[in-house]
């Protein structure tokens, strides 16, 4: 089958100038290329396309300079799998050698072996991400399905292509569940037995591995329906005996969504906020998410504890070195009265400033040493008790507490 008239319903015309202009550098240097994976996938789903895969029988590194000098070509990234990511014509082009994997044990990242086409096909994950298509001129856009994708491309089932897939890379259950939610397909009867048997196998999955296939969980655009998938399977406990249940996690995230938050880490808010207080650290650990998460969940246990009662100087006084990120966070599922304190906090308190410094107490006859603190503090408690003061009505109060 060839699929040249599909790929110009579906894609642009500069990628498929960019696709024609790569297979004509692959003829001219004698190299087998060829679109791959979801690539192909979505053109014979008549989608548009947002990432083009080629697979080369080359390593791709270095291989643009060869290229007809006109062409200019910038090289992006080169990774350690002998992948590369350039741009020709705005376009961006994911090239991969043409590799074999081995997976040394269950979870753990393969070691890659330079290899056929044919062996390239073998290694993917299903039946609808294992077709290629040609880009040199003797089989421009002949598609290549290794193993039956386009049957179950039309009676909509993803299918793994081999029974120890899941053991092999238990990252593919969550591809698996993804793919399922976003193209409407079924889960083939045996790949979903597989993929059951393989559950236990998550837990081997590194911190790193696992947060990229729930961040690409949340990128999708029904994230809604996949997460609550993931719940028909635990899959997110199998991953850590704390994790969120997707139904959960989609309604705190949606509550998320109006704060002014970092968008590319608001999800992992709505997802640690969901913890219990007692295991977060080691949730945020499993997830390898950093310190700056750490902080943030010691942050949430700090205000889960706070008191519904406060005078106005010890609620800033609690407040006061807690993140305005778990602040805003915290703000959707605490009670009303704290959330009060806490708009409170952010809305007023924390905007009180001293306009006061040593100097100025210094000129008052304060001697310099732990009293110009002192003074200062007393100070500033005074203004979050009763409002904000101009400098010299801050300089009145000053002198009392000398
Ligand atoms: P998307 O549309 O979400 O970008 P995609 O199908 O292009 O999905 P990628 O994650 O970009 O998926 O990977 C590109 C291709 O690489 C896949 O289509 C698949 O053939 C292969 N692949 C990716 N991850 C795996 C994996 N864990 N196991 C086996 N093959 C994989």
């Amino acid at each position: 089958m060839n699929i040249e008239n599909l790929l110009k319903k579906t894609i642009s015309s500069s990628q498929y100038r960019a696709i024609t202009i790569l297979g004509e550098q692959f003829d001219r240097l004698g190299i087998r290329a060829f679109l791959v994976g979801g690539t192909v996938r979505d053109i014979l789903l008549g989608k548009s396309i947002t990432d083009i895969d080629v697979v080369l029988e080359a390593d791709p590194q270095d291989i643009t300079s060869k290229f007809d000098p006109k062409y200019k070509v910038e090289v992006h990234s080169v990774s350690q799998f002998g992948t590369c990511k350039i741009i020709l014509l705005d376009q961006t082009i994911d090239l991969a050698m043409a590799r074999k994997e081995v997976y040394p044990s269950p979870g753990e990242l393969p070691v890659v072996e330079h290899a056929s086409f044919e062996d390239d096909l073998a290694r993917r994950d299903f039946s609808i991400n294992a077709f290629a298509a040609g880009i040199n001129s003797q089989d421009w856009c002949e598609l290549i399905d290794f193993d039956n994708g386009l049957a179950d491309l039309e009676s909509k089932q993803i299918r793994v292509l081999h029974s120890k897939s899941f053991q092999d890379d238990p990252t593919r259950i969550f591809r698996v569940l993804r793919y399922s939610g976003r193209l409407g397909f079924d889960i083939e009867k045996r790949t979903k037995k597989f993929m059951i048997e393989g559950l236990r196998l998550i837990s081997l999955l590194s911190g790193v591995r696992l947060t990229n296939e729930i961040r690409k969980i949340f990128s999708e655009e029904n994230s809604g329906a996949i997460l609550r998938s993931l719940d028909q399977y635990e899959v997110m406990s199998y991953a850590h005996e704390s994790f969120p249940n997707g139904a959960d996690l989609t309604k705190r995230r949606d509550l998320l969504q109006s704060l002014r938050i970092d968008p590319h880490n608001r999800d992992f808010y709505a997802f640690v906020s969901l913890i219990s207080s007692l295991e977060r650290q080691n949730a945020i650990e499993r997830l390898n998410l950093g310190n700056e998460f750490m902080k943030f969940g010691s942050d949430l246990g700090r205000i889960e504890l706070l008191e519904e009662k406060v005078s106005r100087s010890e609620l800033h006084d609690q407040l006061k070195q807690i993140s305005e990120i778990a602040i805003l966070v915290a703000g959707t599922y605490v009670s009303r009265k704290i959330k009060s304190n806490l708009d409170l906090f952010l809305q007023e308190l924390n905007k009180i400033d001293l306009l006061i410094d040593g100097q100025d107490l210094i000129g008052l006859g304060v001697t310099e040493g732990p009293g110009v603190g002192d003074v200062l503090s007393k100070t500033l408690s005074y203004m979050i008790e009763s409002g904000p003061l101009s400098k010299p009505e801050q300089l009145i109060i000053a002198k009392k507490f000398i």
